[in-house]
């Protein structure tokens, strides 16, 4: 039976570990493609994920696999994206596996991600497979890393398959564990149609092609299907799966991952994670685990050159069509000019977006740095939202501000309980919780503000867990809390596109801190630039940009022309992340300096 002979895996691990070289390896044992139409990294579909080494959006191939038990396997192999803003998404393409195959670097051993991504396949029930790769490497210690795959991450020793994906070596190995231990899918070919979404994408010509895993039921072109959580319906005029290239089928049934088009206008009537049923036949429930993602994190977006502006919101536009996430409104800065408020569902998410407006769309942006919703009761009774620090109303009119709280979950090894619970508290944390997983490791529970996670909370995190911690958060809700607005002054004008809302008890320390980090970035100019940090009308820190000595330029008189040249040139590159404010001239660095906590 041709369920009994499906097998849906991920690979999973910590980046540059080599998820995408091994993918490679199972495409060519696997698929009937030709050296020529193989490239290198098939599954990393842009540039950008393929120089970050990050994979943004999930793919699924269908793969043949003839085993040594001389049956024909059909193999789906899922991409998942490896980085903690997108653990939902990596969530749900884990719910469409039996399985995963967990790739440890021989030489690097096990990491934070490798860690985060081995509890995301424990929480979803999946089979996992170790593979210790780059064994080839000199530097290697596979005997060191599979001890530690048992310590650390508490699977025998001996079940981990030793490799190199770039060697060619234990591919076969692989291949077979994955006939022997992953389960073939469950479900009933005969039930209504459930079909989880894992994954969709805007295609100009075929509208949104949606990619889909079958749970429950089975699809064919022509059936009218409803998307359970929009509650839209629509036609199915494509179906098939991608071997890589795609190719049409009549029908795809319990366990099939493929894809679909059935003009489809906008990626948010497929959102990730919800359920296809048949209009006709639907099923009783959605399958679990839908969510909608709201942006939480939002920061102000600005074109270095004005006149860009316009090519901006096209940028914008573009990328909304393919991330649903993604939202934008227009925006004014008396700093900055016109630009928008744009929401992400994380930093990571944040800085790939201003990426590819820069590299795809060739537009050079200032950035402000990121805030939160903070919900603000007036004295006059009316509550209202602020995105945007530079907008909180003067402290009179204001009789109480909430901050969003998050339940952050942290995994680490017992060593580190220590340092995590000190973070969360510096972070005004309150504990909630800590479990012992077993006698390695511990998930801690905190609720933290929103705000506190935005700024560098990750990071901090990572070093002072040696990278081994896994994190992560929902929210939770409002809370009250003492904040108030700091503006930043330079040469005496408040600039909006620096304010920052902080805590009424960090706000000296945060308000020094930043004019500090000011005074280093913001290069000196003709004339002697004062900088202050002023809740209200009050300046609570203050430093001075001393002028500049004299015109480098004159060091050259007389001097060769072509190293006149060169300097002006310099200056000019230097120059290209400047922002005039006033009279001042502003790096974009200094914009993110509200984030220096130090
Ligand atoms: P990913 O980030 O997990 O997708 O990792 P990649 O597949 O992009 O690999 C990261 C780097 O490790 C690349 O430079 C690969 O060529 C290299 N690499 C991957 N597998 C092996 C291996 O088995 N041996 C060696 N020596 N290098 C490898
Ligand atoms: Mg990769």
């Amino acid at each position: 039976q041709r369920q009994e002979k499906i097998r849906n895996f991920s690979i999973i691990a910590h980046i540059d570990h080599g998820k995408s070289t091994l993918a490679d390896r199972i495409l060519e044992h696997t698929s009937a493609l030709t050296q020529r139409e193989m490239q290198d990294q098939m599954l990393d579909a842009m540039d950008l994920e393929r120089e970050r080494g990050i994979t943004i959006k999930l793919n699924a191939v269908q793969l043949t696999y003839t085993a040594k038990d001389g049956e024909e396997y059909i193999f789906h192999l899922i991409d998942t994206p490896g980085h903690v803003d997108f653990t939902y998404e990596v969530s749900r393409s884990l719910a469409a596996c039996e399985g995963a195959l967990l790739i440890v670097d021989a030489a690097q051993g096990v990491e934070a991600q490798t860690l985060a991504n081995v509890y995301l396949a424990l929480d979803n029930d999946l089979e996992i497979i170790p593979v210790v790769n780059k064994i080839d490497l000199p530097s290697a210690e596979p005997d060191r890393v599979l001890q530690e795959v048992e310590d650390v991450i508490g699977l025998p020793k001996e079940t981990a398959i030793p490799a190199s994906a770039k060697n060619n070596i234990g591919i076969e190995d692989i291949l077979e564990a994955v006939v022997d231990q992953v389960p073939p899918p469950p479900g009933d070919p005969q039930a209504p149609l459930q079909a989880m979404i894992f994954d969709s994408l805007y295609d100009p010509y075929r509208g949104v092609i949606v990619y889909f895993r079958v749970v429950e039921g089975g699809i064919r072109p022509g059936d009218k299907i409803r998307m359970m959580a929009t509650e839209k319906d629509f036609e199915v005029q494509e179906l098939g799966v991608f071997t890589p290239n795609p190719e049409a089928r009549d029908e795809l049934t319990v366990g099939d991952v493929g894809f679909l088009t059935a003009s489809i206008k906008n990626v948010g009537d497929s959102r990730v994670g919800d359920t296809i049923t048949h209009a006709n036949r639907p099923a009783p429930e959605m399958l679990p685990g839908y969510k909608r993602m709201n942006p939480m994190v939002f920061c102000g977006l600005y074109p270095v050159d004005t006149n860009n502006y316009t090519g901006l919101r096209e940028a914008l536009e573009k990328l909304e069509l393919n991330d649903s996430s993604l939202q934008y409104e227009p925006e004014t800065s008396q700093a900055l000019g016109f630009g928008f408020r744009c929401g992400f569902l994380g930093l990571l998410h944040m800085e790939i977006i201003q990426e590819r407006i820069e590299r795809e769309f060739n537009i050079e942006l200032i950035t402000t740095a990121p805030s939160v919703i903070y919900s603000v009761h007036l004295s006059e009774g009316e509550t209202i939202y602020i995105d945007n620090p530079a907008s909180m109303p003067e402290q009179q009119k204001i009789s109480s501000v909430e901050e969003p709280f998050v339940r952050a979950e942290i995994m680490v090894p017992n060593d580190f309980v220590g340092p995590v619970m000190e973070l969360c508290q510096k972070k005004r944390g309150v504990y909630s919780d800590m479990q012992y997983l077993d006698d390695k490791r511990v998930t801690i529970v905190y609720e933290i503000p929103l705000a506190e996670i935005v700024y560098d909370f990750f990071d901090t995190l990572k070093s002072s867990t040696k990278g081994y911690a896994s994190f992560d958060y929902e929210m939770i809700g409002y809370r009250e809390s003492s904040l108030v607005k700091m503006d930043i002054l330079l040469n005496g004008d408040r600039i909006d596109a620096l304010s920052v809302i902080v805590h009424r008890d960090s706000a000296y320390y945060r308000g020094k801190a930043i004019v500090e980090k000011l005074k280093e970035l913001i290069p000196r100019q003709q004339f002697e630039v004062p900088v202050q940090a002023s809740i209200g009308q009050k300046i609570i820190a203050r430093s001075t940009i001393k002028a500049m000595r004299k015109n480098v330029l004159s060091k050259c008189y007389g001097g060769d022309v072509s190293r006149k040249r060169k300097l002006l040139e310099k200056q000019k590159e230097g120059k290209q992340r400047m922002k005039s404010v006033g009279n001042v001239e502003v790096p974009q660095e200094a914009f993110m300096s509200v984030l220096s906590m130090d």
